[in-house]
This record gives C-alpha cells, structure tokens and sequence, in this order.
C-alpha cells in the first residue's frame, strides 16, 4: 500500500508524524501494515539567502520526522545557537528580520553546495534523507524555482518569507504569484508516486501558499486526479477548527484571496470531486460538525473528528481517521 501526502511545513510535519506512526501501530494484518509513505512538499516558500538556498517546509518535515525539531519553539533544530547569523547581520549580508540557526545553515550549506554541483533539489533531499532516514521518502514538488511572491495592494512586489516574516502578514495583498510557475513541471518522484498512489491525504496546511502553490504546478493537480492510475481516493484535512487558524498565519492568506477562514470555504476551494473540484472526502473538526451536512449535499464524503494535533498520539488518530476516511472512499 502506498500513501502521498501533500504537505507544507509546521502543520504538515505534524500530519506526517501522524501518519508514519498510524502506519506503525497498524495490526500486522491491517491494510496499512508496512505502507510506504510519500510526501509532496511545498516548494513555494523556498529562497535565496547570502547565496544559500533555503527550503523551509522541506526542512521542517526532515528536522520533524529525524526528532532534531525544537519541540518548544515549534520549529528549527533543538539545541540550536545562531552565532553565524549574528555574524551575517553583522556583515549585512542578511536582514534582521531573518535569523538562521548554526546548525540549520549547515542544512543549507550542503544543499547548496550540491546544488551548484548539480544535483537536482530532488537528488540534494534524497542526500539529506540518507543521513537522516525518516520512514517515509519527501519530494520536493518540483525541481523548478518557483517562489511564492507578494503583490501588494500598494504595487509593492516582495518574497513571501519578507512579507510572512518581517511583515508578519500584515501588508495588505492584491495576489500572490508563483515565480517561472508556467514553465515548472512536477519533480519526476512525484509523479511516480502518485501513479503508485493507494490513498492520497491533503495535509492540514496553508491551502493558499503551500497547498495552492503544490497544485499550481502544471500536470500536479491532474496527477493528483488520476492518482493510482485512476482509483485512489483524494482526503483532505481542514486546517482550520472552528473558524481559526490554529497555528501560524493561514487566515492572512485566505484572506488575500477572498476565502472565509472557515472549514467549509476551505473545502470549496479546494472542490468536491463530483463538481469538478479534487476532493473525495474532508474531514472537518468536531467543533465544525454542524458543516458535515452542506458538505455532503456538495459532493463531499465529509466527516466531523478531532482535529487538533497536540502530540503523537493525537496526530496518530487524526492520520488513522484520514486513512479510514479514504480507505473506504477507494474508487472502483
Ligand atoms: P507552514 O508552512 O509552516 O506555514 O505550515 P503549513 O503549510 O503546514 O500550514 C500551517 C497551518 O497548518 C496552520 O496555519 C494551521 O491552519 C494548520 N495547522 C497547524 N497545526 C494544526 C493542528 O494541530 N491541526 C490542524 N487541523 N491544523 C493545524
Ligand atoms: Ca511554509
């Protein structure tokens, strides 16, 4: 059995943690005994910095699943110091608003360093996942660049990470843009992925700028359609409980694009299958119950279960409900 995730970065690690360890605790005659994992991860917030690329979402499913995140902070490497970043500052090589770990530029280094050697991002992430083997394979979703921008409504183009970070999501937008989008394709371990698909889970994270930006790629969302050569179920898991964003800035960017911070009107964004739309299934918060029955008169197989990840085994169980969701959802 296979399994693809899309993913971005806190929310989606947090999902991903889940499902590797619903895949563990499956009985050894279970469907999901010994599923492969793969993920699709989000390569719109990825950027240059002092001559290093950076690929934050990557970085936080690779810190997340190998156990060297910082449980407290919510993101980066545990035990991490900043004395090179003090440095950059100093320098004015980088602003002050971005601050990058010792340990996390070491990330950064080598990825860049085999980057200019040519590899592939594709080839540079199976590098770092051979140092740190995760139980499950991450792909970045292309290997083109293809940076989430901001235009805001003042004309002002700017990098997201500037307008997420030093702005905190505060500038008002007129569109976000995806650099070069046009000419990307998906990276080739993608679509073998999705062409060997069982199930395929939307993790619950930024439908605009790490969802939106993984489907944007052109052939993913037909990909995603199509998956396991037409018969794989499509699930996706609301990030947002009971009309909040319950971590991180996903209300600033539904915002931007005109869609209530809401279960149901994320849901429609993304679309019900049998309206043309890409989901099978979603899967709201006991808190959002009351939407279950609009979403099924909408073509969704739609399902009210906790929604909140506070640790493993809360992730574990919300990864179980998906898988379930889908597993009953698998098309003939
Ligand atoms: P980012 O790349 O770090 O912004 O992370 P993601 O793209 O994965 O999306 C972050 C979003 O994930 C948050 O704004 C929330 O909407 C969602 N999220 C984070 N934690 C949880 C959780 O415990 N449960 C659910 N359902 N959603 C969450
Ligand atoms: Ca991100």
């Amino acid at each position: 059995m296979k399994i693809v995730v899309l993913a971005g970065g806190v929310g989606g690690a947090r999902f991903v943690r889940g499902v590797r360890e619903a895949v563990r605790r499956a009985a050894p005659d279970a469907a999901l005994a010994n599923a492969d994992i793969d993920v699709i991860v989000n390569t719109g917030d990825d950027w240059w910095l002092a001559g290093l690329r950076i690929a934050p979402d990557h970085d936080s499913l690779l810190y997340t699943l190998s156990g060297q995140n910082d449980e407290v902070r919510g993101w980066g490497r545990v035990g991490e110091t900043e004395r090179v970043s003090a440095e950059l500052q100093a320098h004015g090589v980088t602003p002050d608003w971005f601050t990058l770990g010792d340990l996390d530029l070491g990330t950064h280094i080598a990825r860049s360093a085999w980057l200019r050697a040519g590899l592939s991002p594709s080839e540079v992430s199976r590098r770092l996942q051979q140092r740190w083997p995760l139980g499950v394979t991450l792909h970045p979703a292309t290997d083109d660049e293809v940076d989430t921008h901001v235009v805001t409504t003042a004309g002002e183009r700017l990098h997201f990470q500037e307008w997420w970070t030093r702005h905190r999501a505060t500038l008002p937008v007129a569109r976000f843009e995806q650099q070069g989008v046009a000419e990307a394709r998906p990276a080739p371990g993608v679509l073998a992925a999705l062409e060997a698909a069982d199930v395929v889970i939307i993790a619950p994270s930024n439908p605009v700028v790490s969802i939106g930006t993984i489907l944007s790629v052109p052939g993913m969302r037909e990909a995603v359609l199509t998956a396991g050569a037409g018969t794989a179920p499509v699930v996706g898991v609301s990030p947002i409980i009971a009309g909040a964003a319950v971590r991180g800035m996903a209300d600033a960017c539904l915002s931007a694009i005109g869609v209530a911070t809401d279960a149901g009107a994320v849901a429609r964004l993304y679309g019900a299958r049998p309206a043309g739309g890409l989901l099978d299934a979603w899967l709201v918060g006991v808190e959002d119950e009351s939407l279950v029955a609009g979403l099924r008169a909408d073509g969704f197989a739609a399902a009210a279960v906790p929604l909140w990840m506070r640790d493993l085994d809360t992730s574990a169980a919300l990864a179980a409900a998906a898988l379930a969701t889908g597993l009953e959802q698998a098309r003939a």
